[in-house]
């Protein structure tokens, strides 16, 4: 067999490869013209090659970002070394429909992308080849992973029956709110109330009726405090809210606000009215505060005091006299 009879049969075998591989490969001049384009490539695009091949590739994909295209180009040129983008940094680099039955939930087929430079005769990198992977499975799962993962953080830091926070993650926020306070010396509050006797809600309506009274109230904090406030289930109907750069004052005005809008609304459950009403305390960050616990204990003497005065009531703490709060900013 002659010798340009085995490169014939060589550059045959190459291009049944080049055609048939399960990936995209479109080779690209300087002028960002499509010199190949793969089986892959019109399978998905839906584009033939005849249709391409010598055309501007921005013309015929305008959804190609080609400021960022012609950069990474250029850098393989410069470099002379491959370059690779995931469909992290960059979900796809040509829009194709996901046919695939599996990953059916993706709206488009996730690419991971390597630029390769290629040398023509004389040794210079006169054309540059893009690999185009379909990831979309993978990107899925992860996807789907991280989602699940971020669904468990939430469940694991809510209470269930009112979507506030837990006790234990609202003591964690707590923690770190207080040492906060402890260095700036900041203004900040903290309310704790409890549902008036409650017990008696549960014997006359029933357990699942006292559920409701829990919900509905976990609605009406949350209706009545700001983004940066952080309320929590502290107990059974016990609630803790947390007032950021808050005054003592200012906690007072918004408790009675929650105080009287749950006097003023019952619950309802099967068409059964319940009216209830809640005790409060508030506790307003003091430097002589020892450490959270100590600062959740004043908030509940306030209430103890709320319960003993009455219920129906807010209570502020009072700090003994020769305990002086410095709300001077820290020095260290
Ligand atoms: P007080 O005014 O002194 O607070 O009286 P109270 O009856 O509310 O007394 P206490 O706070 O001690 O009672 C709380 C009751 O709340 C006891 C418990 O059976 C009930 N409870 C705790 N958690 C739940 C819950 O998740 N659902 C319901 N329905 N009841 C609960
Ligand atoms: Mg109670
Ligand atoms: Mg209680």
């Amino acid at each position: 067999m002659s010798n340009s009879q085995d490169m014939l049969n060589d550059f045959r075998w190459i291009m049944d490869v080049v055609q048939n591989v399960d990936v995209g490969l479109v080779l690209i001049d300087k002028d960002y013209n499509v010199q190949l384009w793969n089986s892959f490539m019109q399978n998905h695009s839906a584009t033939h090659a005849e249709q391409i091949i010598g055309q501007s590739l921005f013309e015929k994909f305008p959804e190609i970002d080609e400021k960022w295209f012609r950069r990474k180009v250029q850098s393989v040129y410069v470099l002379k070394n491959s370059a690779f983008t995931t469909w992290e940094q960059r979900p796809y680099l040509f829009r194709f429909e996901n046919y695939r039955p599996i990953t059916g939930k993706a709206e488009f087929m996730y690419q991971n992308t390597t630029f390769i430079p290629i040398q023509g005769l004389d040794g210079n990198t006169d054309s540059i080849c893009v690999i185009i992977y379909d990831v979309t499975e993978q990107a899925i799962n992860n996807i789907e992973l991280e989602k699940a993962n971020d669904q468990l953080e939430i469940i694991s830091k809510t209470d269930g029956l009112t979507g506030l926070l837990n006790r234990k993650s609202w003591e964690d926020i707590l923690q770190g709110e207080y040492e906060r306070e402890s260095r700036y010396h900041e203004n900040c509050s903290l309310l704790m109330f409890d549902i008036d006797h409650f017990k008696k809600v549960n014997d006359n309506f029933g357990h699942p009726a006292g559920d409701e009274v829990i919900k509905q109230t976990a609605d009406i904090v949350k209706a009545s405090i700001r983004k940066s406030d952080v309320a929590g289930r502290y107990g059974g109907e016990e609630y803790v809210i947390l007032l950021p750069h808050t005054s003592v004052d200012c906690a007072h005005i918004l408790a009675e606000r929650i105080r009287k809008k749950v006097e003023a609304r019952p619950a309802f459950y099967e068409n059964q009215e319940i009216p209830y009403t809640i005790s409060i305390g508030v506790a307003e960050f003091h430097s002589s505060l020892k450490n959270p616990t100590h600062w959740i204990d004043c908030a509940d003497q306030a209430l103890y005091d709320s319960k003993q005065g009455g219920r129906n009531q807010t209570h502020i703490y009072q700090y003994p006299a020769e305990a002086s709060n410095d709300n001077t900013e820290s020095s260290n």
